[in-house]
């Protein structure tokens, strides 16, 4: 074992603060990572807060995370001391499974192993994520970043990037389609950026006049505020699909509504609370409402390589590790754009 500097939460109304971890040492199929970069994600205040009543304390959030290999062991053969790397939401899973096997881990049947609160499977207790200055994980959990890319703003393609990659491709959005991306945040934002990237006519719903500015230097084709009901109406029946990016709660139908015949609406964001879907709105046109969780291990390396060709990465604002609370009150009034990484050269060598 090794000990490292992390930030954690001790309890739900604790702010977060400097740790010392203990990681382990590399097994023969670990890779042990220098921590550049890490994100921020709305799960990680919902986590730190015990919002879904879930969480272990001490509790290390993080899972958007950039840095470089320090050490590898003894069977890793596709990492190399020194190399770029990133790790997302997931660290392990039973790799067994149907989904395990087509590269869906993120659907594993029996649950993947999250990259913080999660429990490892091989019992080494629960698992710390990216606010810290290390971190050891399986290499097939470990995805390689283009080295063109500023690291930083890579950081939060292994969450927000992810997310709006995977259904844009599983629901094969392209030229000729005419796609919606509602909401732009941290995950909408990068909707926008993908979804111009495949080719599609990209039209970006908002609620607030002073988006629409940044929706079009981001790839929209157009902005609609979804506020203004003239201009919703004349979107009826439009598009051949919408990712919804929203987390609060709001009406599902008004957007289902501007579909096409046999369009998709998918949901990304994640209301805590039901949202009530009227019936009519799919059955008339045989329209689809679905849903889809960050992406598989191939998917997100295949992201990553996309990301470098096409020069794509987040639009970010860094922070200091202990600038973190301030980070999350801002979240909390969507004051960012459109993601916090957090520069992790700025924890405290020793808690
Ligand atoms: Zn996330
Ligand atoms: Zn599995």
């Amino acid at each position: 074992m090794f000990s490292c500097t992390g930030y954690a939460a001790t309890a739900a109304d604790a702010r977060l603060g400097p740790i010392t971890l203990d990681r382990r040492d590399p097994g023969p199929d670990d890779v042990q990572i220098d921590i550049l970069y890490c994100g921020v994600c709305h799960s990680d205040l919902h986590q730190a807060r015990d919002e879904w009543h879930n969480t272990i304390f001490p509790c290390v959030p993080g899972h958007e995370i950039v840095g470089r290999v320090a050490r590898v062991g003894a069977s890793v053969t596709r990492f190399h001391t020194g190399d770029l790397v990133g790790v997302g939401c997931m660290v392990d899973s039973c790799r067994d499974c149907k989904s395990c096997r087509d590269g869906f881990e993120q659907y594993c049947e029996q649950g993947f192993v999250p990259t913080y609160n999660g429990e490892d499977r091989q019992g080494r207790g629960i698992t710390f994520g990216g606010y810290s200055r290390a971190i050891v994980v399986d290499q097939a959990f470990v995805l390689k970043v283009p080295d063109k890319l500023d690291p930083a703003a890579v950081a939060p393609l292994l969450c927000a990037g992810i997310t709006t990659y995977s259904p844009l491709r599983h629901w094969k959005v392209g030229p000729g389609q005419r796609v919606g991306i509602v909401g732009l945040g941290g995950l909408g934002h990068m909707g926008v950026k993908f979804a111009r990237a495949f080719g599609a006519e990209v039209v970006l719903f908002t609620t607030s006049a002073d988006k629409v500015a940044d929706g079009l230097r981001l790839g929209a084709h157009e902005v609609v505020l979804s506020k203004d009901p003239d201009a919703m109406a004349r979107e009826h029946g439009r598009f051949d699909f919408i990712l919804d990016a929203v987390a609060a709660n709001h009406d599902i139908n008004a957007y289902l509504e501007l579909l096409r015949r046999d369009g998709t609406l998918v949901q990304v964001g994640a209301p805590e609370t039901p949202l009530p879907v009227s019936v009519f709105s799919l059955l008339m046109k045989r329209r689809s409402f679905s849903g889809s969780l960050i992406g598989g291990i191939p998917e997100t390396q295949e992201m990553l390589d996309f990301c470098g060709e096409h020069n794509i990465t987040a639009e970010i604002e860094m922070i200091c590790m202990d600038q973190i609370e301030d980070a999350y009150t801002r979240m909390l009034r969507s004051d960012v754009k459109y993601r916090f990484v957090i520069d992790m050269a700025s924890m405290p060598a020793t808690a």
